[in-house]
């Protein structure tokens, strides 16, 4: 088998599935052919190979490409072709892996369901009725279906972790600052991570491998030594002490999904660990808390699509401020421009106080949560998600359940804890994701316990 072989059988199986599944936005099969000859050449010379060597991948269309259209689901950008490639993406292309193409996604990454995308709906491998989950909507489902080997995602607030559960497949949010952002459009820059979604734990274990460290080209990226993932997994769990906070076990949390992840505690703790109920007391503050921090990131971050610097220009201004507004009014759909009015409500003088400034006092609050837990516990396991995916277009007029959906995956995302998703269970024929929280940097622990599970 070579290379093009590999590249070769996930075209043909995108062009199989894909028209009904949605995954893709855009395909470079021209460009992924040329690499798979390539690195056939490498290969054939007998030269060293790159730790994903020949692996077909997908990359969410907010990672940018050089070269290679990256829209963000957006209408605002669907000319914008970055001249340089995201650091995540050169380490690919390091590691030898083949890029296919960009994925759908919510626009800009604000959603969880592949609705506000501005170009399609992305659909559930298992269930077409069903939403994938988002905002890496496309990541997920191309992974579920077999159309590329892996795929990366960014998680704000979950949109790893989420459509990994909703479509059966392992999802990492790696701690914040362990993957360089460089590249990644910025939706909330002090939550924003990229990572992996990929089939297995081992998998993913490879492709954190290949994409972590610490970058100068991102002021944020930690300098922190990045350990050997693939020697964590060992299989081995005996005397690991995990918590389970009763937070994420309560109210709202459907019964079935509860008892999948109950299963899967008596799984680890036949394998020789043991559990025990924690408290993260601040849980219920963390929604309005994200929400506010998040779109107040967002409100600024998004100000350079303005027609001018960024995004398409609208045709019909006069003026200098025309341009401004209807580039603005044209080129975002409903779901972003309501985060950008939230933020820059939240961030005016008069208001900062009693929104954002409390909100950052809460994210305090529910990272010492996480620190008080860890004093205790090795690990933290809860669901990813309060039920499996729901049908498509159930929640679009209801963005308050909605961002309800992410009660269990913002406070992590807000505590800038790695969490990895990975599959315990059916739900109605629909699969379920089970949350392994480690402590900042220990993306090591999480991995070897969802590998022992697995
Ligand atoms: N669903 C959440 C939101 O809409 C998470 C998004 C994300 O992680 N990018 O903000």
């Amino acid at each position: 088998i070579t290379v093009s072989d590999l590249v070769d059988a996930s075209l043909k199986r995108i062009r199989a599935v894909d028209g009904k599944i949605g995954a893709f936005l855009n395909i470079d099969e021209e460009g992924a052919k040329e690499t798979a000859k390539k690195l056939q050449e490498k290969l054939d010379k007998g030269e060293k190979r790159g730790l994903l060597f020949g692996l077909p991948a997908a990359l969410k269309d907010n990672i940018v490409t050089e070269g290679i259209v990256t829209t963000c689901a957006s209408k605002h950008l669907e000319n914008y072709q970055p001249i340089y490639d995201a650091t995540v993406v050169q380490k690919l292309k390091e590691a030898e892996s083949v890029v296919l193409g960009k994925c759908n996604m919510d626009e800009f990454a604000m959603g969880g369901s592949s609705e506000t995308s501005a170009y399609k709906i992305t659909r559930n491998p298992w269930n077409e009725e069903h939403v994938p989950g988002g905002s890496s909507s496309g990541s997920a489902a191309a992974v579920a279906a077999g159309e590329v080997y892996f795929a990366l995602g960014t998680d704000t607030g979950g949109s790893i972790r989420q459509p990994a559960s909703y479509c059966g497949v392992v999802g990492l949010k790696p701690t914040y600052g362990r993957v360089s952002r460089f590249g990644a459009v910025a939706f909330a820059s002090s939550l924003d991570q990229i990572g992996p979604i990929t089939k297995n734990v081992e998998d993913a274990a490879y492709v954190l491998q290949s994409i972590a460290g610490y970058d100068p080209m991102d002021s944020t990226s930690a300098n922190v030594e990045v350990p050997n993932y693939l020697s964590a997994l060992t299989g081995d769990v005996k005397g690991l002490r995990i918590g389970v906070p009763k937070e994420y076990l309560g109210e709202g949390i459907d019964p079935a999904v509860k008892d999948a992840v109950m299963n899967a505690l008596k799984v680890l703790e036949g394998l020789g660990a043991t559990w025990e109920e924690i408290a993260l007391p601040h849980t219920e503050y963390a929604i309005a808390s994200y929400y506010i921090i998040a779109s107040s990131e967002a409100s600024s971050n998004l100000a350079r699509f303005d027609g001018i610097r960024y995004g398409v220009r609208s045709a019909n201004a006069s003026s200098l401020l025309e341009v401004y507004e209807k580039s603005r009014s044209e080129g975002f759909g409903p779901e972003v421009k309501r985060r950008i009015m939230l933020g820059t409500y939240a961030l005016s003088s008069g208001y900062y106080d009693a929104y954002y400034l409390k909100a950052q006092k809460v994210r305090t609050l529910i990272k010492q949560d996480f620190d008080r837990a860890f004093e205790q516990v090795d690990v933290i396991i809860g669901p990813t998600t309060p039920t499996p995916a729901f049908k498509i277009g159930e929640l679009i007029d209801d963005p308050l359940t909605m961002y309800l959906n992410d009660v269990c995956t913002v406070p992590v995302s807000l505590a800038g804890m790695p969490a990895i998703s990975v599959p315990c269970g059916m739900v109605n024929g629909l699969p379920v994701g089970m949350q392994v929280i480690g402590k900042a940097f220990d993306e090591a622990t999480i991995l070897r316990v969802a590998h022992a599970f697995e």
